[in-house]
């Protein structure tokens, strides 16, 4: 998503030589849901992509929050202010839909060229101009020198490892204890079924909740599939090497963790094909001095990986897109040093917020996992409570002031009113020196 976006908004401001190494030899699309919230929305609209997403996406009126024992509604949240609020609505689609409409835009741009089955190997230099290797996967490796690297590889970033270790600096990927099934039903397989085929045809974001787990769910790609994605205690891969973060699963272990859930969704989980089971490890980071190193900036999951319990994890990605593309823009001449001032503007608008919400990300996951005791009575009383229309919603990403920091924050325009204050104030870095 990072990738993508960088390359297309780059594109749009008038770059010209973009190049996209990817070690996949295409898209290889998740078969998986996405919340595509308005902060996103607003910039892929800018970039031409928005409207084919946004065909076949679901336009969310409202979300219910219930006991994942009894299927009882703890609360209801109706969410139709936030597209009259915020400019466009909160839907949600297929990640190959997001994902199609970005490859399709940056498609459209002469200046994007995309080098599939390309692996960045080390990188040789940060500054004046970064050097990677390149390495495809049935050829020779080489070198790519380029004026801006823009690393936007992911949580195993080697650019970030690489980075850290150059600075010296002890951060690490941080177990979260969490791990994730991913879960498509299509609609022929709950057509007998009216109590699913009622969740299929609704534009409702349904989250399942109980002790250390939950289950999210919403219906994308023109409500013919239903999308499941969970959150589990990590039991799996407790004791796998670091760089594992999907295995296949075993469907009667998924069966047995949501196993005290409502019929329902046992009946949901029990669509699920023997074998396709796929379990995901929910990894974060802890914060990084910077993103920014000489010429080369890290750009998504690669530097503010995020639990996906506020559903921001790429829609971060994009608004880090969004901003470089407006800072380098705004370039008063390409030396490398004002490339790295540029880079660290970038850094400046966006360190915080993204880890701001990495933060609520995991705080609403721990109020929403909470088992018997004071605490979970005390957030059962605030869900309670919103029958009446009162206060904070436990379940961030439907809470009316968390939607004001996150949708209301036009990254972008915030880039272009303070570019040249911010540029002006920034000294040369020691790593330009
Ligand atoms: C269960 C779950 C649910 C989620 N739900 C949401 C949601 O509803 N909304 C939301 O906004 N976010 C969500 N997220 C988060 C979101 O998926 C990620 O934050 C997002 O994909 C990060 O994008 P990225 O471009 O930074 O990294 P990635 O999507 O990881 O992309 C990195 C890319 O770099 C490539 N790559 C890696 N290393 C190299 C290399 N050395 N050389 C070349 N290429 C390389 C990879 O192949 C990959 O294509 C969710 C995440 C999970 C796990």
């Amino acid at each position: 998503m990072g990738g993508l976006t960088s390359a297309l908004a780059l594109a749009r401001e008038g770059f010209k030589d973009i190049n996209v190494y990817e070690t996949a030899s295409n898209l290889g699309f998740v078969g998986a849901g996405i919340q595509l919230a308005p902060n996103m929305a607003r910039i892929l609209d800018h970039l031409g992509v928005w409207e084919p997403i946004a065909k076949e996406a679901t336009n969310i009126r409202e979300t219910s929050i219930r006991q994942g024992a009894t299927d009882q509604e703890l609360a209801h949240v109706e969410l139709d202010y936030i597209e009259k609020t915020y400019g466009y609505p909160h839907m949600v689609g297929h990640r190959a839909s997001l994902a199609g409409s970005l490859y399709d835009g940056c498609k459209r741009e002469e200046s994007i060229k995309f080098h599939f089955s390309t692996s960045v190997e080390g990188i040789e230099s940060f500054f004046p101009k970064p050097k990677f290797i390149a390495k495809p996967r049935d050829g020779e490796p080489y070198t790519v020198e380029a004026d801006v690297l823009l690393a936007s590889d992911g949580i195993k970033s080697k650019i970030r490892v690489a980075m850290l270790k150059l600075l010296n600096v002890d951060a690490e990927v941080q177990d979260t204890n969490q791990a994730a099934y991913r879960i498509m039903i299509h609609r022929d397989e709950v057509k007998d079924d009216p109590e699913l085929l009622q969740l299929i045809d609704s534009d409702r974001v349904v989250r399942w909740i109980g002790p250390k787990r939950h289950i999210i769910a919403y219906p994308v790609s023109n409500k013919t599939i239903y999308n499941l994605s969970t959150t589990q205690p990590d039991d799996r891969f407790a004791a796998a090497p670091s760089a594992t973060y999907t295995t296949k699963g075993s469907k009667s272990a998924m069966l047995d963790v949501f196993g005290d859930f409502c019929p329902m969704v046992k009946r949901m989980l029990d669509k699920v094909p023997e074998g396709e089971v796929c379990e995901w490890k929910l990894r974060v980071h802890s914060p990084l001095p910077t993103w920014v190193h000489g010429t080369t900036a890290l750009v998504g999951d690669a530097c503010h990986p995020t639990l996906p319990h506020l559903a921001q994890g790429a829609a971060q990605a994009i608004e880090d897109a969004a901003v470089i593309a407006v800072a380098l823009s705004r370039l008063p001449d390409t030396s490398p040093e004002s490339i790295n001032k540029a880079l660290r503007v970038y850094e400046q608008v966006r360190k915080g917020r993204a880890e701001a919400l990495v933060e609520m990300a995991a705080a609403s996951g721990r109020a929403l996992h909470l088992g018997e005791g004071a605490a979970k009575e005390e957030r059962d009383k605030k869900f309670a409570a919103l029958k009446g229309g009162k206060g904070p919603v436990p379940d961030k990403w439907a809470d009316a002031d968390v939607q004001r920091l996150i949708y209301g924050f036009d990254c972008t325009q915030v880039t272009r009113d303070s570019f040249d204050e911010i540029f002006k104030s920034l000294s040369p870095a020691q790593s330009v020196l």
